[in-house]
């Protein structure tokens, strides 16, 4: 791109990207701060200590923000002992230690203190500058009104219901799905201002850029299994208004109508043995026999389920997704063999549904207040979502939990023979400085492909296992924009783009909760959110999530911005959105390990449950025990708590 076309974008404006209180400028800073003699408490020297500390109002690169992960890389790559400083030992001792304070660390450290009483003592440790792992708080002040986005996890939902220890986690934490979506939800608001979903057909891919409003049955997420479907004539009248072939048309009505059995004579059992082996590409193209340009239209609507497209998911999970072309084949409600996780549970039904306007960093937040009321002011779980936390109160001396930020954990060693161990010593790095604790106990709550560098003691097997799980990459953005007259001008509140950059533009989803209010005038600000699952279609999909997270690594900022700005300025034109003027704040979330990994029934064998490596590397290993989601080997927040309650259990032995 020209120079005059970055100035027309207004790559060259000052926002809030890249301002001094971003996540690398505040480790930088402290790493500048002089060192208190090894007696003085060394946490006064904590980043998280200093004043003005805030990361929700981060902007720039989140997610993995530059300093969260290069201590881990290094020690991955073979180099982090030989550069780092011999590690200082902090004379801490403690109950249980937990590595991660994503909501599994978090459940992990209350389902503790509930157990052994107030007085246990626990430190957890985290590498980025922020609780709640991928429950991360992007929070805006536009025209001096706050406002926010979830950086990752958003919904409270799953494929299945929240079991009893996880339902019950979030009743004691005054969070109550069903009714607070009743109360809270505003369902009512964008269908009032006429706003409706659209798909953007981009020129590379569709041979010209051209917005189509009006989605019939309201957009992707929408349509799920079960749902009433849009009507034929729907489909045919939004499709004559794309760039799209007719053939091509004529063959997605026929797919959204769904009245062929392309499988005559079969009965719906032996229907889905067939369909789970084999792509919804495939699916489409060699069974539907569909057009090959019907491809494009449908090949992301799987990214934002499981980061590939649908050349590498099943037929089958897609029918459980709601995707189009199954309804004439009459296939029986429920699951079946050889589904994946999710898929299996939507064919089944699902959880109950909410959102705050954080998304699930409420709930970290909420746990965060359970466990070290001082930071976290106010009593309810309404309450929650415009509290100020106070950083400097997380990691306080002599406080029985303490939450220490900015701190990868590059050691978790038994200090006797696993089954006779008593006590751990756990070796934690910010910056080049390690120092070390030790505890009785040890709740690894972290990305599970880490444990086998940060426990090189552990079984080859059980190591082997931990390294199957490829997490899924993904990008969500926050962009705040001065007003949006121009989604109101266009009648849209939604936009799936499924040839561009970004796969999906939305405004935010408003819910009013507490002294929390959306914006309900279009003149106001408002944040936009947009997500971008990078894959590699034709590979098997743990190959396809190396690649997308290769590629988010080497991305710089200016590259997912020129992207923003470019993608919204053709998407918004016919409203006149002009990026330059229009745009007031960008904040990236990039999660080159986002969801944890679920097995794919085209490329993982159907092991039995016990030789899962899920189930194999999560075993316990003398005073240390292994939670996170990647332990269920899914990606949801019910799932995050189970394996939690779990991992305590079984370090208290019951
Ligand atoms: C973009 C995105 C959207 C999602 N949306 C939803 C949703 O809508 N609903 C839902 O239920 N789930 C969603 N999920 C899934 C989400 O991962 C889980 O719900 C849950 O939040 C995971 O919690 P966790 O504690 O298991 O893992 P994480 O949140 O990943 O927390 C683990 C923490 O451990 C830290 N860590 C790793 N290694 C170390 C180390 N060596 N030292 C110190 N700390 C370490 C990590 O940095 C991280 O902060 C989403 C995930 C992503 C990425």
């Amino acid at each position: 791109m020209s120079d005059s076309d970055d100035r027309r974008l207004g790559m060259d404006r000052v926002i809030t990207r890249r301002d001094f209180m971003n996540g690398s400028a505040m480790v930088i800073g402290a790493s500048l701060l002089p060192r208190l003699p090894e007696s003085d408490s060394f946490n006064r020297q904590e980043p998280q200590n200093q004043s003005g500390y805030y990361p929700p109002t981060s902007t720039g690169m989140r997610g993995s923000h530059p300093g969260s992960f290069e201590a881990a890389h290094s020690l991955r790559d073979g180099t982090f002992w030989s550069s780092a400083a011999e590690p200082v030992n902090t004379g801490e001792v403690y109950d249980l230690v937990i590595v991660g304070a994503g909501i599994s660390g978090l459940s992990a450290a209350y389902f503790f203190r509930e157990r052994m009483g107030k007085s246990a003592r626990v430190l957890i440790l985290e590498n980025h500058d922020d609780f709640g792992g991928h429950a991360k708080r992007n929070e805006f002040h536009l025209g001096g009104k706050q406002q926010l986005l979830n950086g990752g996890t958003l919904l409270i939902d799953s494929p299945t219901p929240y079991s009893e220890v996880a339902d019950g986690l979030l009743k004691k934490l005054g969070v109550n799905p069903p009714e607070f979506e009743q109360k809270f939800a505003d369902d009512t608001l964008y269908h009032s201002l006429g706003l409706r979903s659209a798909v953007f057909f981009d020129k590379d891919t569709f041979g010209e850029d051209r917005l189509v409003v009006g989605t019939p049955g309201g957009g992707w997420s929408e349509e799920g299994l079960g749902q009433a479907k849009p009507s034929e004539s729907a489909w045919r009248e939004f499709l004559k208004r794309t760039p799209l072939p007719p053939q091509v048309q004529n063959d997605i009505v026929r797919i959204q109508a769904g009245k062929v059995d392309y499988m005559p004579g079969l009965s719906s059992a032996e229907k889905k043995a067939r369909l789970c082996k084999m792509s919804y590409r495939d699916f489409l193209l060699n069974v539907a026999k569909t057009d090959p340009g019907v491809i494009p239209f449908y090949q992301r609507r799987t990214d934002g389920e499981w980061g590939v497209g649908i050349d590498a998911e099943p037929a089958l999970d897609c029918w459980a997704l709601g995707l189009p072309g199954f309804q004439g084949m009459g296939l029986k409600p429920g699951s079946a063999p050889h589904m994946s996780y999710s898929a299996a549970g939507y064919a089944n039904g699902s959880s109950y549904r909410f959102h705050f306007p954080d998304g699930n960093a409420s709930i970290a937040r909420l746990l965060v207040r359970e466990l070290i009321p001082d930071a976290v002011p106010g009593h309810t779980a309404e309450d929650i979502v415009t509290a100020q936390v106070d950083y400097g109160h997380l990691d306080v001396e002599g406080a029985p939990i303490r939450l220490r930020l900015n701190s990868t954990v590059v050691r978790v060693q038994n200090i006797s023979p696993p089954a006779s161990a008593k006590e751990v010593e756990i070796t934690y790095a910010t910056g080049k400085q390690a120092f070390r604790v030790r505890a009785k106990g040890c709740v690894l709550a972290c990305w599970n492909m880490m444990i086998p560098y940060l426990c090189p003691d552990l079984p080859e097997s059980q190591k082997e296992a931990l390294h199957y799980l490829v997490k899924v990459p993904l990008i969500y953005a926050s962009v705040g924009i001065r007003n949006w007259t121009c989604f109101q001008k266009l009648g849209i509140q939604s936009v799936s783009s499924p040839g561009s950059y970004w796969s999906d533009v939305s405004l935010n989803w408003p819910v009013n909760i507490g002294d929390y209010r959306s914006p309900t005038s279009t003149d106001e600000p408002i944040l936009l959110h947009l997500s971008r699952a990078p894959n590699k279609p034709g590979l098997p999909a743990r190959e396809q999530h190396k690649i997308g997270r290769y590629e988010i690594l080497s991305t710089p900022f200016e590259v997912f911005e020129r992207n923003i700005r470019d993608q919204l300025a053709r998407t918004l034109k016919d409203g006149g959105f002009d990026p330059a003027h229009d745009i007031e704040a960008i904040t990236v979330n990039r999660w080159p390990h986002g969801y944890g990994y679920e097995y794919n029934p085209l490329f993982d064998p159907d092991w039995p449950e016990d030789q899962r490596p899920n189930v194999i590397g999560r075993k316990q290993f003398g005073r240390i025990t292994i939670a996170n989601t990647d332990s269920a080997a899914t990606a949801y927040t019910d799932t995050a708590i189970d394996q939690a309650y779990r991992a305590v259990s079984e370090l208290m032995g019951i």
